[in-house]
């Protein structure tokens, strides 16, 4: 393995990205115990390194305010999104994340296109935008219960066989379009096994405090599981764009779903190079002509720049004076 983490990054994440134009089937072409030859004490130091990087990068995304991006996490129930997320973005300014989780519309939302209540929730330029769920719920859960379409009141021209297919280019295209403007797209599949799906809700009814995260619905969704299989494939088949790339990441190790999604959005930042303005002459002019006009404020005794002083190197006297010192 290289030493660059950007290398480093794009060598994790490359087995999970869902080649554009393929056609993949979730249970057999990906295995969520996969961890690459990785082991749970590897993992801290490297989430630390990604956290730091994903710090780094918002700091000059936000700072450079010209680009914008999405991050779209789907899951099943006890995929692990909502930690994920906690732990992903533990080191960034909580001021430039925006988390949006999408639940069953309302009826406001209901009552406009399928789209229009995650084109609200999208990043603004320098902004990450985490969706926990996303506008991808538009061809899984709408899918796998019909029901959901029929709420959506849509005319009959538009709800005929071909609605699935239909959605899928509409998405592509609304991401292309993002994509297009400075809004980066990428999205990832939180792949949990059926077992370590039961094995987690146990856990959440065995220990009193993880009951509040339990509901019986989820079981009853849990009996849909290979309805949602063919719906994950179908999508991650039909979505997975050279402008809006999914990745399939294993889930049945947490700490490795959070390398993993880290490392996503790492690539992408990576990708995205965003860099701080550069200062004009004129707006260096002034920055040197107030740093005169502070350095004059210094009562006796202090360096004229405390900052500079502290920072200086030993040659460089200058920083270290009183004001009017030399
Ligand atoms: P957690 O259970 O960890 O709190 P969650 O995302 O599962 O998080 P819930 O309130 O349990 O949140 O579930 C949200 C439900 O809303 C999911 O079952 C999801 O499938 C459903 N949902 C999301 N988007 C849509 C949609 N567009 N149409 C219908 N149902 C949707
Ligand atoms: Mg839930």
């Amino acid at each position: 393995m290289t030493d660059d983490p950007a290398a480093r990054i794009a060598e994790l994440i490359e087995p999970l990205r869902v080649p554009p134009g393929t056609r993949v089937d979730v249970g057999r072409d990906f295995d969520p115990r996969y961890r690459a030859g990785l082991r749970k004490r590897d993992a801290e130091k490297m989430l630390d390194t990604g956290v730091a990087l994903l710090a780094e990068y918002q700091q000059r995304l936000a700072a450079q305010d010209t680009y914008g991006v999405l991050l779209c996490l789907q899951a099943l129930d006890a995929g692990g999104k909502d930690s994920t997320i906690r732990h992903v973005m533990s080191g960034v300014n909580p001021q430039g994340v925006r988390v949006s989780s999408f639940k069953v519309p309302s009826d406001e939302e209901l009552d406009h296109d399928y789209l229009w209540r995650y084109a609200q929730r999208l990043p603004a330029r320098g902004e990450i935008a985490i969706f926990n769920r996303s506008h991808y719920e538009e061809v899984l859960v709408v899918r796998v219960h019909p029901e959901n379409l029929v709420r959506q009141r849509l005319p009959a021209e538009a709800r005929g066989p071909d609605v699935w297919e239909r959605r899928y280019r509409e998405i592509n295209e609304w991401e292309r379009h993002l994509t297009d403007g400075g809004f980066r797209v990428v999205k990832v599949f939180l792949n949990l096994s059926k077992e370590e799906q039961r094995v987690r809700f146990l856990r959440r009814i065995d220990l009193p405090e993880k009951n509040w995260k339990f509901s019986a619905a989820d079981v009853r969704e849990r009996r849909h599981w290979d309805e949602y299989q063919r719906a994950f494939s179908a999508m991650l088949s039909a979505t997975s764009t050279p402008w809006a790339p999914w990745y399939v990441v294993p889930a049945d190790h947490k700490w490795f779903a959070r390398i993993c999604t880290a490392a996503v959005l790492a690539h992408t930042l990576i990708e995205i190079g965003p860099r701080y303005p550069e200062v004009s002459e004129e707006a260096r002019r002034d920055l040197l002509a107030a740093r005169r006009e502070l350095e004059r404020e210094a009562p006796p005794g202090a360096p004229a720049d405390p900052y500079a002083a502290r920072h200086a190197g030993p040659g460089d006297r200058r920083a270290a004076e009183s004001p009017g010192g030399a």
